[in-house]
């Protein structure tokens, strides 16, 4: 596995991630050479973290649950 790298694509420049946090080794370069803007382009590789919810999941898990509760209630169970 490839150690842990901040790149940003304005500036074509990879920094690698030691010890510190990501989202620090970002802020820092952020506040450096873009005077707190976002980049476009920016991004982690090999980072791990915790995943994203999107919508589309949202929906899936409320649609099995209604599935769940139209199941329960022509099957009698009470919740
Ligand atoms: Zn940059």
């Amino acid at each position: 596995m490839s150690p842990a790298t901040y790149w940003c694509d304005v500036c074509r420049t990879a920094y690698p991630i030691g010890r510190e946090r990501p989202e620090v080794v970002r802020a820092r370069h952020r506040a450096d050479f873009h005077g707190g803007g976002v980049p476009q382009g920016e991004r982690f590789d090999g980072v791990d973290g915790p995943r994203e919810i999107n919508s589309r999941q949202v929906l899936i898990a409320l649609g099995v649950l209604a599935v769940f509760a139209l199941v329960s209630s022509l099957l009698g169970i009470k919740l």
